[in-house]
């Protein structure tokens, strides 16, 4: 078993990041597999080298050690060359194409397909996209140029042999779309996907920046152990019952009735 731990340098973490680390580095644990560490910057506007140092900080204060790519740090925003590469690797058996519709045009999550036979060419405020069989074409790259969250992580995946991808359930509907993407980068053997549950706010949203109680700098900076932060979350997340100390070396405790997937 290989996993991934993928946070993005997009703000600070929270409690949500750290339920997540508890299910990747516990279940790796039980498993015997190996834990990779991978800095998902893909988003060169939103992601800020102080959001990377405060992750890298708090993982390392929580316990956290990944097998690899912590040093040196793997950074999509290095990978770019590979990206390249898988794009035009792409081209040669699929339709690939320019699109410049805005977000607003779109609107929700599936695309009509508008750009597929317009030939535009390559530019400033231009996405490159993919076409899908089954429609929704797959965006590949932003109008900011950015590789797009799907199109770096699947490549990602490949390239670093990764099995099973542990994540919340919030990605579930994703996993068709980047397995169809998988198959269209050639990459041979499927990995198991496995969807835990998030940490809601009391109004049932997702949490999504940290702040007051759920943020791990907060946390720290009230007075709590790096044990108690991982056991308030392993609560959280439904793990155990009311919330405990649990080091970051013992996580695998919570998994011990778990049965992987292969
Ligand atoms: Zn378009």
């Amino acid at each position: 078993m290989r996993t991934r731990y993928a946070p993005s340098p997009t703000g600070h973490l929270h409690l949500g990041h750290v339920a997540n680390a508890i299910y990747v580095w516990g279940l790796a644990c039980i498993a015997g597999g190996r834990m990779l560490l991978r800095m998902e910057d893909h988003d060169r506007i939103r992601c800020r080298p102080e959001y990377e140092a405060s992750i890298l900080e708090d993982l390392a204060w929580l316990g956290f050690e990944p097998d690899e790519g912590l040093r040196p740090l793997i950074r999509q925003s290095d990978r770019d060359p590979i990206y390249r590469h898988a794009l035009e690797q792409l081209r040669l058996t699929h339709h690939v194409y320019v699109c410049d519709c805005s977000r607003k045009r779109i609107g929700a999550e599936h695309y009509d397909g508008l750009c597929r036979t317009r030939g535009l060419a390559e530019g400033p405020g231009r996405g490159i996209r993919v076409q899908i069989d089954s429609g929704a074409d797959l965006l590949l790259r932003d109008r900011d140029g950015n590789w797009t969250y799907h199109f770096a992580g699947v490549i990602d995946d490949i390239r670093q042999e990764i099995t099973h991808i542990i994540r919340g359930e919030d990605l579930r509907s994703s996993t068709e779309r980047q397995l169809r993407l998988r198959q269209m980068l050639g990459a041979s053997a499927a990995p198991v996907y496995i969807h835990h549950p998030l940490i809601l706010k009391q109004n049932g949203e997702k949490l999504s920046k940290s702040a007051g109680d759920t943020g791990v700098r907060e946390l720290r900076r009230a007075g709590r152990t790096a044990p108690e932060v991982i056991g308030l979350a392993a609560a959280a997340v439904g793990l155990i019952e009311s919330p405990r100390p649990i080091d970051a070396d013992g996580v695998a405790e919570l998994f011990g009735s778990f049965r992987i997937p292969s």
